[in-house]
């Protein structure tokens, strides 16, 4: 399921393998000027690559490597011959077969390996230029791309909600907070996120706010360890019992990876 829609001069194009097109079970690409800004999940590759049909895209920039943001990669360059970028640390993954959860093969299903190339600081389109931000955090390779005359910053899975709950085991926050600090000192206009399915308007105090939120996270994290309380312990005075979708995702986004999150520092 696709669906499309446009703010200024870019076409938010939302999918999701169910009818509904609900977080947090869909993920959009976005289209401007002839760039494909991530390529979406494989259930979906087929009716997004039709979609692109006479729009003429020349190059799809992956924000990072997860099945979510790549899947359509090797259709789209079969058939309209587009450059494909990511940053290098995404190359390998990108380029070769990933291995699935099972909530991942069902939701987003097995991307097909593709040609990704490296990208450098920054793409030109015919009426703009993305700077490429390299932002760790939610993976080693995750990059955001930032048009400063508009002010847009494409911000991937960077940014997922002001008080994120629940994380993937390979996130570190402390990294996620040096790139949110990263991208709002750009002073964004608007936020375009993968994840869910709003545009961002005047993401700065959105994005101090959520900076904030971590930080105070990560205190009270660091706190409660160095008190001697293990993980699981940490999770439920801060968070009370795992979040319900730990169990539907097979503990890939849960609470308690968001406690650890924050114990990788040292
Ligand atoms: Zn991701």
């Amino acid at each position: 399921m696709l669906l499309a829609t446009e703010y200024e001069q870019v076409i938010q194009i939302k999918m999701s393998r169910s009818p509904e097109v609900k977080p947090p079970y869909c993920v959009s690409a976005y289209l401007v000027d002839g760039l494909l800004i991530d390529s979406g999940l494989a259930h979906t590759a087929e009716e997004l690559t039709d979609f692109l049909k006479d729009k003429e895209v020349k190059t799809v920039v992956n924000t990072h490597y997860h099945e979510d943001h790549v899947a359509a990669n090797a259709l789209l360059l079969e058939r309209y011959r587009v450059e494909l970028l990511a940053h290098p640390l995404a190359i390998d993954k990108i380029n070769q077969p990933a291995t699935l959860y099972p909530y991942q093969e069902e939701v987003w299903g097995y991307p097909i390996p593709s040609q990704v190339k490296e990208i450098g600081n920054s793409i030109t389109t015919p009426h703009f230029r993305f700077e490429v931000i390299h932002t760790p955090g939610h993976c080693d390779d995750h990059i955001c791309l930032f048009e400063k005359s508009k002010g847009w910053l494409f911000s991937g899975d960077l940014f997922v909600a002001t008080r994120p709950k629940v994380v993937r085991p390979e996130e570190n926050q402390w990294q996620v907070i040096a790139s949110l600090k990263k991208v709002k000192d750009l002073m964004p206009r608007v936020l375009f996120p993968a994840p869910g399915s709003r545009t961002v308007t005047d993401p700065v105090p959105v994005l101090e706010e959520t900076i904030r939120y971590l930080e105070d996270l990560g205190q009270e994290v660091t706190e409660l360890s160095n008190k001697g309380l293990s993980p699981d312990e940490i999770r439920q005075q801060v968070f009370g019992d795992e979040a319900p979708l730990a169990e539907l995702t097979q503990q890939q986004f849960s609470s308690l990876n968001l406690v650890k999150s924050y114990l990788k520092r040292e």
